[in-house]
C-alpha cells in the first residue's frame, strides 16, 4: 500500500506530499513550501523514511520556499520542469516586493515531458503542463491512479495565468489535453487545497466547464 502524506504550509497554505512506496524502503517529497521543513522532517522521522528525491511542480517561491535548505540536509537531488530552472536559481526575483528571502540553488535534474522519476515501486511520469508557469511539470502514478497537479488544477478551480509566464489558452490547452484524459478515477493532490478526482473536475469545474462550451 502506497504511503501518502501532505502537509499545508506557508503564507498561501501550499501544500507539499510525501509519498513513499509499499516497502516504505524510500520516499519522495513533492514540493516544499515556506516554514514545512519541520512537518516534513518529523513526517519522515515518525515513518522511518529515507527520501531519495526531492520534485518540484514549479518554480514559485511557495512551492520552493525551503528546497535549498531540506535538500542540503537530507542530502538529496532536486528535480524541475526544465523551463522553470532559472526560478529556482533565483526564487525571489519574480516578487521583489515581497518581505521574504528565499535560498536559490542550482536544481540537479531537468524534467521533460515523459521523463520518469522512480521510487522502490513507484513510478511517477512527469507531464509537462504550461499555462501557470513555462516549466509547469504535473507528476502522474500509473499503478496507483494518482496525480501531482501542482498550480494547473485545483478542486474546482484553475491556476492563475496573470504571473510571468502565465498564458491561458496555454493553461487550457494542458488542463485539457493531458490531465482530463486521465481515467475518471484518478485522485489530483493539487498545490493548494484539497484532493479531488478528474471526473469530478471534467463535470463540475466551472473554468473547465466555461471551457469547454466555447471549443
Ligand atoms: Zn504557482
Amino acid at each position: 500500500m502506497l504511503l501518502l502524506h501532505s502537509v499545508e504550509a506557508g503564507p498561501v497554505a501550499t501544500m507539499g506530499y510525501v509519498l513513499a512506496d509499499a516497502q516504505r524502503s524510500s520516499a519522495i517529497l513533492v514540493d516544499v513550501p515556506l516554514e514545512s521543513s519541520a512537518q516534513l522532517t518529523a513526517l519522515l522521522r515518525d515513518h522511518d523514511l529515507r527520501v531519495t528525491q526531492i520534485v518540484l511542480t514549479h518554480g514559485h517561491f511557495d512551492h520552493v520556499g525551503e528546497v535549498a535548505s531540506l535538500a542540503r540536509r537530507l542530502q538529496v537531488p532536486v528535480s524541475i520542469g526544465r523551463e522553470d530552472a532559472p526560478m529556482l536559481e533565483d526564487p525571489g526575483s519574480m516578487f521583489m516586493s515581497m518581505p521574504i528571502s528565499i535560498e536559490g540553488m542550482t536544481p540537479q535534474q531537468l524534467l521533460d515531458d515523459g521523463d520518469v522519476i522512480e521510487c522502490g515501486e513507484l513510478r511517477l511520469e512527469v507531464l509537462h503542463v504550461p499555462g501557470h508557469t513555462t516549466g509547469h511539470v504535473a507528476l502522474y502514478e500509473r499503478q496507483q491512479g494518482i496525480l501531482f497537479s501542482g498550480d494547473v488544477l485545483f478542486h474546482s478551480s484553475i491556476g492563475r495565468t496573470d504571473l510571468p509566464g502565465g498564458d491561458y489558452d496555454t493553461l487550457m490547452t494542458s488542463i485539457t489535453r493531458k490531465l482530463l484524459t486521465l481515467p475518471d478515477e484518478t485522485v489530483v493532490y493539487p498545490g493548494h487545497g484539497p484532493s479531488t478526482t478528474i471526473a469530478y473536475e471534467r463535470s463540475h469545474n466551472p473554468f473547465i466547464l466555461e471551457y469547454l462550451e466555447h471549443f
